[in-house]
């Protein structure tokens, strides 16, 4: 079988890792492998090379994606989506593996209502995907956000400042929450835990009051404008507060261990779910499992609130 593969919407570590264990399970049950180039866009354009053993040796380890992603809103377009599958079919091949976030799971879901055999693999940062605990990328952003915390609190502690870190993550806060909870954040704000900016600053006053030094706030983006939250904490809680956003750093950098073994299992685990017959799923981890599931049981689903805000407010 003659098998193409994708990376889709925004890059993450882990992308590359799991090309690889696509490419080289696939081979070692009797499988050839396209990647195509820049997404859906590569689908259109007939941009696929073939690749073997070699030509993915030292991408384990490596960040970004070197097949390269785009945002191609045209792919909503059935006629773009039809092209696609012509592409494919002149080339004999015959499935689809598509990494990437929810936008990806959209394009992939549509290709195989059009008959095509389709397998979408959660690749990005934000862990806002429906069906798996975790996203390939998460867990490496998650520790260079950690970093840069661990970083900030040096510096807040010695002007005795408050440090406001804004993170990326869209709808879903769990790059925020994790990132927080092993940063020691005095507040985690995240669309799953809105906090009153009036509630951040009574509190920090009476943190001021009681002689504590520094305070870390980690922000989930488009909850605040973070610059102006810092203004208002200066001016109203007397804490001088200054605002950080990380933000395209949090997508790059090399993939974690947790991330290089997610994307391994998740990328070997798909080829072998072709290899039996099965298609129009999503891979997913849960419980330290892999499972899958039908596309539209996860496209479109919330994500439920992580049980880790319990032992957030325990520990702030
Ligand atoms: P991330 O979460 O990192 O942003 P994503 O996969 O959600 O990743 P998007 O830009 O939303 O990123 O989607 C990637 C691509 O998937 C789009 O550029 C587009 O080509 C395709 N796509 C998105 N939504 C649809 C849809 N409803 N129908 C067909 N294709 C879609």
């Amino acid at each position: 079988m003659n098998i193409a593969v994708l990376t889709s919407g925004g890059d993450a570590p882990g992308m590359n890792a799991a090309v690889r264990a696509v490419v080289r399970s696939a081979e070692s049950l009797g499988h050839h492998v396209y990647g195509v180039k820049d997404g859906y866009q590569g689908l259109i354009d007939d941009d696929m090379i073939l690749l073997d053993h070699q030509s993915v040796s030292g991408m384990l380890s490596s960040g970004g994606t070197f097949l390269g992603t785009a945002r191609v809103p045209k792919f909503h377009d059935v006629a773009y989506q039809k092209k696609a599958i012509e592409h494919m079919k002149k080339r004999d091949i015959e499935a689809l593996i598509a990494i990437g976030g929810d936008g990806t799971y959209r394009g992939a879901m549509d290709l195989s209502k059009l008959g095509f055999k389709v397998i979408g693999l959660p690749g990005t940062i934000d862990n806002d995907i429906a069906g798996t605990d975790y996203t390939i990328g998460f867990s490496t952003a998650v520790e260079t956000i950690v970093d840069a915390l661990d970083k900030l609190r040096d510096t807040s502690q010695s002007h005795q400042r408050c440090s406001i870190v804004e993170v990326m993550g869209r709808s879903c806060g769990d790059l925020a929450l994790f990132a927080g909870i092993c940063g020691g954040a005095e507040f985690i704000v995240t669309p799953e835990n809105p906090v009153k900016k009036e509630d951040i600053i009574e509190t920090l006053k009476k943190h001021k009051e009681k002689g504590r030094r520094h305070a870390i706030i980690v922000v989930t983006e488009n909850m605040f404008d973070v610059h102006a939250l810092a203004k208002e904490i200066t001016e109203l809680s007397g804490f001088a507060s200054r605002a950080t956003v990380l933000g395209y750093i949090q997508r790059g950098g090399h993939p974690d261990s947790e991330d290089r073994i997610l994307a391994s299992r998740m990328g070997t685990y798909a080829t072998e779910l072709l290899n039996d017959g099965i298609h129009g799923v999503v891979v997913g981890i849960r419980d330290s499992q892999m499972v899958h599931l039908p596309f539209a049981n996860v496209v479109g689903f919330p994500r439920p609130k992580n049980p880790l805000y319990k032992l957030y407010k325990k520990i702030a």
